[in-house]
């Protein structure tokens, strides 16, 4: 069984994106077969993985009318065992598109479920709304994580998160949980990052990740040369950040199991571009 995770926040630029490229990376770097769907109409996680020219009729927006199903638009990533489900300017409209049709929150579960098998580990980008696409998004998932911008109101829009999550629930996905939350673009020099960090504590409590993602100008660099953080400045602190929180995932998703993860020997021999990757037995002794 797959671990499917929602990355999401209704909060734009809050770093979901930068959140699922890099974690991601790093899941894949320690051994584990990993598919990341890009729900962001952006495409900013697909082309950030190095992936270009989508070719015509083949992304998520074709799958959402069937015409294609999940399985045929992934493509391989720069980083070994990740692939990506690619996204499309056209999701923008999807919402519109659908109209009523029956299930439609549900279009990308029924496709999850055709190839779930073939991964550890399946991460969804949410765009920043709560429209459509992250309601599949939730609908498909067991967990989201949501990321906190350590900026002045940041707890902004929190409980209109939280009442999305409660709906998805109570209608159509009551096995919906969070998998914790965490805080990005964290700065120690300032007191406003601490603040937020506790506020986040305050709010909820085990559920915070350790990690604290750091403000660092290579993480929104690395995007432009199509390389995850991992591939671009591997013992930098925004790599550091996000091999972190990785293994965090690792724990809190395979919690006693985690010694006997799905990442094989061989898996993580694979996936030696990351220098400083660990195979899921190692990640889990740490
Ligand atoms: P949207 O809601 O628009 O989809 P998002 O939540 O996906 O946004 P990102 O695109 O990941 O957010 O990040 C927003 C901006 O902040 C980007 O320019 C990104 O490069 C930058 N950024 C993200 N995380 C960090 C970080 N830790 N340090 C510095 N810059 C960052
Ligand atoms: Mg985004």
């Amino acid at each position: 069984m797959s671990a499917i995770i929602a990355i999401t926040n209704q909060k734009g630029g809050v770093g979901k994106t930068t959140t699922a490229v890099n974690l991601s990376s790093y899941l894949a770097g320690f051994g584990y077969k990993v598919l990341l769907i890009d729900f962001d109409p952006q495409g900013n996680a697909t082309s950030g993985l190095g992936v270009e020219e989508i070719e015509e009729g083949k992304d998520l927006f074709d799958m959402f009318f069937g015409r294609v199903t999940l399985q045929q638009i992934v493509r391989p990533t720069v980083v070994p065992l990740l692939s990506v489900a690619p996204s499309s300017r056209d999701l923008v409209g999807v919402e519109i598109e659908l109209g009523k049709t029956p299930g439609r929150e549900l279009i990308l579960k029924s496709q999850i479920q055709l190839l779930h098998e073939e991964y550890d580990f399946i991460l969804i980008d949410c765009p920043p709304s709560s429209g459509l696409l992250s309601l599949n998004a939730m609908g498909a998932a067991g967990q989201v994580m949501i990321p906190m911008q350590a900026e002045y109101y940041a707890l902004e829009g929190l409980s209109a998160l939280l009442e999305t999550i409660s709906f998805v629930q109570e209608t159509f996905n009551p096995e919906l949980s969070i998998l914790g939350v965490f805080v990005t673009m964290y700065d120690g020099r300032t007191n406003l990052s601490k603040q937020v960090l506790d506020e986040v504590t305050e709010h909820f409590g085990e559920l915070t990740f350790k990690t604290l993602i750091p403000r660092t100008v290579r993480l929104s660099e690395c995007p432009s040369h199509g390389l995850p953080i991992s591939m671009y400045e591997p013992e930098g602190v925004g790599a550091k950040g996000y091999e972190s929180l990785a293994k965090e995932v690792v724990v809190r998703v395979l919690g006693d199991h985690a010694s006997e993860s799905h990442a094989s020997e061989s898996h993580a021999s694979e996936s030696g571009s990351l220098g400083s990757s660990l195979s899921g037995r190692q990640v889990a002794n740490r």
